[in-house]
């Protein structure tokens, strides 16, 4: 027998705090949203939940056990999407809070699919690039019968990229006899992914601060940013904020920021990160502990790490006029009032970094049709898609007095609810 070693077991409950955290969410939405209690009751509870524990083979001869988690938070707008991460926080709870917030989002973009979110539990970082693609080939096989372009569409997330979709994307090519491009977005171009993808959920947050400043009175290029995150949502939305002539004074990554108040120049910081593998040192620039970058003075604070990093404890001392949330969850629902006695509007996570599932949606499109197009069509489409859905937050918003979240998970709900009425709940 091969000596097996099991990471950790698999936690069976989603009943953890960022699924309460959601679940909150939804039961304060639908004090607004008046929804029938049959329909409640079907979106308080995910759908399906997959849990599995993966055998993958280490570098060195062993074979390690790792818990991994597929949730389908609802199917009624169509196939669920929603990315894969590796990350060593991924339980159950948080697949199926990030689940149901994919739901809101996709049915707030008005896209044909549900909410799924899924992940492993490790460090990808204490992994090889063998071991993740082992382990990757092992997910998706294990998940193959509960994917599909018609059924669930992954998609990158935190520590997962184009290369984790293309291998992804060849497994379950592999078993099917032939090439299945629309069982993953955010794949390669190669292998029919889309232009424009990599950079989406990035641009897509601008294009929403954008708005924001637009309905605010605000000029973009007179605007001082603070970006937590320094990956594929913050490293490129700092970079759009950069040349658009806004100017961002702090950025971080997870190790610790970096902090110019007369402003970073985004595409030298990029290289400098690339060549030294972190941001610390960067000429011109003071070192900034992640708490301390939340509370410097700015206009506007992007949100583009992970969740849970404005609570109860630090969202009274946010020095900014607007928050973004780049990330998905960032914002405790304590931080949430609090932020909102203090006047500081949060552009919510379901709107702001839906940029990314609108390109996918538009790249699971062009592949079903097998006919690609052009960088200045999807990003006309991105910036259209987003500015319909800001208008209707905004007007909702204002309409009825509430958060910009509580509008935009509102209108969310009653997209979801509308077609659940009309298919009926089958018992
Ligand atoms: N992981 C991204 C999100 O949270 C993208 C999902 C997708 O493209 O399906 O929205």
């Amino acid at each position: 027998m091969e000596d097996v070693a099991q990471t950790s077991a698999p936690a069976l409950e989603w009943e953890t705090p960022l699924f309460q955290q959601a679940r909150t969410q939804l039961d304060q939405a639908l004090v607004q949203a008046r929804v029938p209690q049959a329909v409640v009751e079907r979106l308080r509870n995910p759908e399906r939940s997959v849990v599995l524990s993966l055998p993958v083979r280490m570098d060195d001869g062993t074979i390690r056990s790792f818990p991994a988690y597929r949730v389908q938070h609802s199917s009624v707008l169509g196939p669920t999407k929603g990315g894969i991460r590796y990350d060593p926080e991924v339980s159950l709870g948080e697949c199926a809070a990030l689940a149901m917030w994919m739901t809101w989002k996709c049915a707030l973009l008005r896209l044909p699919y549900g909410g799924a979110k899924g992940g492993v539990r490790c460090d990808p970082r204490a992994l090889s690039p063998g071991e993740v693609a082992r382990l990757t080939r092992r997910f998706t096989s294990d998940l193959a019968p509960f994917i599909g372009p018609e059924l669930d569409i992954p998609a990158p997330d935190m520590a997962t990229n184009e290369q984790t979709m293309a291998w992804m994307m060849d497994t379950y090519s592999a078993a099917k006899g032939y090439a299945v491009p629309g069982i993953v977005t955010g794949k390669p171009i190669s292998v029919g992914g889309s232009v424009f993808r990599h950079e989406a959920t990035g641009a897509g947050v601008v294009m929403v601060i954008e708005r924001a400043c637009a309905r605010l009175g605000w000029d973009l290029t007179k605007l001082r940013c603070v970006v937590q995150g320094f990956g594929n949502v913050g490293g490129i939305a700092a970079t759009e904020l950069h040349e658009k002539g806004a100017t961002v004074i702090a950025v971080s990554d997870m190790y610790g920021g970096v902090h110019d108040p007369n402003g970073l120049d985004i595409p030298t910081l990029h290289e400098y990160a690339v060549a030294h593998g972190s941001l610390e040192g960067f000429p011109g620039s003071t070192a900034v502990a992640n708490a301390e970058l939340l509370e410097l003075p700015c206009d506007v604070l992007v949100l583009a790490a992970r969740e849970d990093q404005v609570t109860e404890a630090n969202a009274g001392s946010l020095a900014c006029k607007l928050v973004a949330e780049g990330a998905n969850g960032p914002t405790s629902n304590a931080a949430d009032r609090i932020l909102a006695e203090r006047g500081i509007p949060v552009l919510p996570d379901v709107l702001t970094n839906a940029g990314g599932v609108t390109v996918s949606y538009f790249e699971w499109v062009q592949d079903r049709s097998r006919l690609f197009w052009d960088r200045d069509m999807i990003r006309t489409r991105l910036a259209d898609k987003l500015s319909d859905a800001f208008d209707r937050v905004w007007e909702l918003s204002s309409r009825e007095v509430s958060t910009l979240r509580q509008a935009a998970l509102v209108a969310g709900i009653l997209e979801v609810s509308a077609a659940l009425e009309a298919r009926g709940i089958y018992p």
